[in-house]
């Protein structure tokens, strides 16, 4: 799942240095509590978990464990706790901001074992799952009843639940249906101390301050889940899904603003360009109206007569900002080759660059035709090629930044472009981040979104949940901060070594 050529200069290139004497120890405690099969301390294991999906944050990890029950996890963060190590929750490796990324000298929990599905309840509409079940295993154990899990992100084939809970992933059809954190109901944590706690429940509502919703996507900064309830949505009636070309990306992004002005909530509008299209032809052949500069796949779904109502009128809009072509499937198979286009579409730029690097960034979708020229004209002055696809009815953006990672600097560049459109997301209202996360890639942009009171906000509730800082520090937030006896106002007495963070 790697994007080829990604790049940033921040985490350096781990080597096969020797385990350090604390490592040993604790490897040692931990083969006699929860066996010695779990726990891999051979350099050249370890390697394969050096990096997730955002390739070029390599860290090689002391210890890997392979959790293969619960209690392996408690007994893990438990060790961790007792020696002051610090551990990363790794799903199945595929998050695109480095947020598995393990700490040097520290312990990486693989989750990808724990993949049971502990109940469905079709009556309640409630599904129990392990962290490491795959997403789109929730479906299928729901299909069955009509039901479907909505949440669909485009590595629904194989990214985890628990990472999804982790990054509040999102997918084509969060449009119409909600985040992650709109379908969870309850998780069973494992908190950085050990201690295991319940947040939410199956219930809809709970009292209290929402902690599990502070649990969903904090990147697995405030504990691991070891189970998670999430609610399934009744399958709709009808499906419908169109694919509407354009000679302008103006046109098409003024097709979906229309249409939602007009009432209307599709289940999906994606949205991509010429060199997408490009991109996606090469690689799956989806027959893509030709000559298109961009390209709308619309999906509409609910009972029968809405869904065709609708339809007149997405159609209707689309021809009043002169699409050319407008096709609708007329069979899941014609439907699936329309999501074939889309939905290979990072891997398919592999196609036409040596190397990509993929940002995720947020806008106002009313300021698409703006924010898409602008992201153009700095590709332009910076020479360098750029593929959308995105989630446009959120106005989640997906630039590619094409490069040659032969070419020395070049790397370097893509990633300054990248953070370049991130700016102009906040600068336009928006985002640094629609669904992939912060992880170690984006933490030092959360100051140029957040005011240093929201940071330091978000700071007492980690060190509420994670006072000694242990459960995947360095990511999310843009300075390493520990959490100190006294969380609140500082003064000169608080002064401590600089080398290990700001206190807070
Ligand atoms: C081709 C491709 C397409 C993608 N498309 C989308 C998309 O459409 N929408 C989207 O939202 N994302 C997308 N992603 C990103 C990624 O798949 C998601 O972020 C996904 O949620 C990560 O799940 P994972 O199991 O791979 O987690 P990992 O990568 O293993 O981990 C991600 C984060 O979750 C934490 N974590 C993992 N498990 C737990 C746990 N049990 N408890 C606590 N913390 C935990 C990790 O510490 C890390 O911070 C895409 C990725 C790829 C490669």
């Amino acid at each position: 799942m790697a994007n080829p050529g990604q790049t940033s200069q921040t985490v350096p290139a781990t080597r096969d240095s020797p385990a350090s004497p604390r490592s040993r120890a604790l490897a040692e405690r931990l083969r006699a509590v929860i066996g010695d099969g779990k726990v891999l301390t051979d350099p050249a294991q370890l390697r394969t978990y050096e990096c997730d999906g955002l390739a070029a944050f390599r860290v090689r990890p002391g210890i890997v464990v392979l959790a293969a029950h619960r209690d392996d996890v408690v007994h893990t963060v438990r060790l961790c706790a007792e020696a002051g190590v610090p551990f990363v929750a790794r799903g199945s490796g595929t998050g695109l901001s480095g947020g598995a990324v393990p700490v040097a000298d520290g312990v990486l929990i693989v989750l990808s074992r724990l993949r049971a599905i502990v109940s469905v309840d079709p009556d309640n509409a409630r599904v129990v799952v392990e962290p490491g079940v795959i997403n789109l295993w929730v479906t299928r154990e729901a299909a069955p009843y009509d039901q479907a899990y909505a949440p669909d992100p485009s590595s629904q084939q194989v990214c985890s639940i628990g990472g999804n809970v982790a990054e509040n992933a999102g997918g084509a059809h969060c449009l119409k249906y909600g985040f992650t954190v709109n379908h969870v109901m309850g998780a069973e944590i494992v908190l950085p101390d050990g201690d295991v706690v319940h947040l939410g429940g199956t219930a809809p509502e709970h009292p209290g301050l929402d902690l599990l919703g502070a649990f969903v996507g904090s990147e697995g900064t405030l504990g691991v889940a070891t189970q998670i309830t999430v609610r399934t949505i009744r399958a709709p009636e009808s499906v419908q899904t169109m694919l509407v070309g354009f000679h302008t990306v103006e046109d098409a992004a003024g097709t979906v603003s229309d249409i939602i002005a007009a009432g209307i909530l599709p289940a999906a509008i994606e949205m991509m360009d010429a060199l997408a299209i490009e991109a996606a032809e090469a690689a799956v052949r989806c027959g893509y109206p030709e000559g298109a500069v961009a390209v709308l796949v619309i999906e509409l779904d609910g009972p029968q007569v809405e869904v065709d109502e609708q339809f007149r009128q997405v159609a209707q809009a689309a021809e009043a900002r002169h699409a050319f072509e407008t096709r609708i499937a007329r069979d899941a198979a014609e439907r699936a080759l329309m999501w074939k286009g889309r939905k290979s579409a990072f891997a398919a730029v592999g196609r036409i660059s040596p190397a990509y690097y993929v940002q995720d960034g947020v806008i106002p979708r009313t300021q698409l035709p703006e924010v898409l020229a602008e992201i153009g004209r700095l590709a332009e002055a910076a020479d360098v090629r750029v593929a959308n696809v995105f989630h446009a009815g959120d106005g989640n953006l997906h630039p590619l930044i094409l490069f040659d990672d032969t070419v020395p600097g070049a790397a370097h560049d893509a990633e300054q472009l990248g953070f370049a459109i991130l700016d102009l997301c906040v600068d336009a209202g928006g985002s640094i981040t629609g669904e992939h996360g912060v992880g170690v890639e984006k933490k030092s942009k959360m100051s140029r979104q957040f005011t240093e009171d929201d940071l330091d906000t978000m700071q007492l509730v980690r060190c509420a949940f994670d006072p000694a800082g242990l459960a995947n520090p360095g990511k999310l937030f843009p300075t390493p901060r520990l959490c100190g006896e006294r969380p609140g106002v500082h003064t000169a007495a608080d002064t401590h070594d600089p080398a290990l963070g700001e206190v807070f």
